[in-house]
């Protein structure tokens, strides 16, 4: 089936208008102003929070109390709607595995069609042939798989039991690639990832040597740790780099984009894995309200002030994403600064 995406005048109006709104925002943020600038960009949608993994590294295997559900087609449509204007592509997961959704090709082509850019991440071990064909059929933009080890003891304590079949995953991994190659699609684009930390820092170079120049994998990447919003010991202690300095950068989350979760409850960004913070629900509101609504701007003037006394989501935040910002940076922080960015991918030292 083809897909059918945004009318070449669509796209044309779209384009400059998410270019214009994506200005708009550096400036606010810049700025450090409490009102919203321009409409808000969708980072992440969380389809559902069900996921059989019980990774180590992950908040959700330790603290996550909110129930497990899954998001309705009729909301993600309805998130869809509001975000096309400003989302050029989204991330269709939070905590919690997408593939198990019973509608993610449907999401998937929803968003397409309408020129939103999907990707996904998620663990090759859920594949099968009626989800590989979900992702590839309906145009998903790129698709991260997990493999923490090459064997299955490592995979096992990074993620738990239910990982530790890597040859099972290597082979959904490999008719995933035939399927692809089937269609006579390049999309999918394929990344497999390891997060290194200390219980695989010693598998990371033979994982490099089994997987490289792969046929099919368009890229590998090693991701460096991080400790999500820096709340728990356990996941802080599995850390081998240290996490850059917290101060050097003001996150931009508050100013450049929102999260949700499948019940609708918007949350300020891919940390906040339980609700910590809930600046509105798009089941009641428009994400216009949320964006402009005062618990958005309350989490504004925090991250201006610094003061988290009431906003322990951000306390302990050590990953955060932006630059250093001030009234006159606007746009040359940009071109002057690195943005600290979420999990980047480390570098082996010669
Ligand atoms: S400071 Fe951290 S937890 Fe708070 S909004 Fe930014 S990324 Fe999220």
């Amino acid at each position: 089936m083809e897909l059918r995406s945004d009318t070449p005048l669509q796209g044309m109006v779209r384009r400059p208008l998410r270019i214009l709104n994506r200005e708009l925002q550096q400036i606010a943020y810049n700025w450090q102003r409490d009102e919203a600038a321009g409409w808000p960009v969708v980072y992440q949608i969380e389809l559902t929070n069900h996921c059989p993994m019980t990774c180590q590294m992950c908040p959700r295997t330790h603290s996550m109390h909110r129930p497990h559900g899954f998001m309705s087609l009729e909301l993600f449509r309805s998130i869809i709607d509001q975000a096309v204007r400003s989302t050029p592509h989204v991330f269709l997961h939070h905590f919690g595995d997408s593939l198990l959704h019973p509608a993610l090709g449907e999401c998937i082509r929803y968003a397409s069609e309408r020129g939103i850019w999907c990707y996904l991440s998620a663990n090759p071990a859920l594949l099968n042939e009626t989800r590989i064909r979900a992702l590839v059929d309906n145009g998903l933009h790129e698709l991260v798989l997990s493999l923490d080890g090459v064997t299955a003891s490592t995979s096992r304590a990074v993620r738990g039991p239910a990982a530790e079949n890597v040859e099972r995953a290597e082979r959904r991994i490999g008719e995933l690639i035939e399927y692809r190659k089937q269609a006579g699609r390049t999309t999918p684009v394929i990344i497999l990832q390891i997060v290194r930390q200390k219980q695989n820092v010693h598998e990371v170079d033979a994982w490099l040597r089994k997987w490289k120049g792969m046929p099919g994998v368009d890229r590998v990447k090693v991701k460096s740790y991080v400790v999500w919003n820096g709340r728990e010991e356990m996941i802080n202690e599995l850390s081998l780099n240290g996490s850059p300095d917290p101060t050097s950068v003001t996150c931009d989350k508050p100013w450049t984009s929102m999260t949700i979760l499948w019940d609708g409850r918007v949350v300020p960004c891919c940390f906040d894995h339980d609700g910590l913070l809930t600046l509105g629900n798009v089941n009641d509101q428009s994400l216009d309200e949320i964006w402009r609504g005062e618990s958005t701007r309350e989490l504004r003037r925090s991250h201006r002030s610094g003061d988290f006394s009431n906003i322990s989501l951000c306390e302990k935040c050590k990953d955060k994403e932006g630059y250093p910002v001030g009234k006159w940076y606007y746009p040359f922080n940009r071109l002057l600064q690195k943005r600290n960015t979420l999990g980047d991918e480390w570098q082996p030292t010669k």
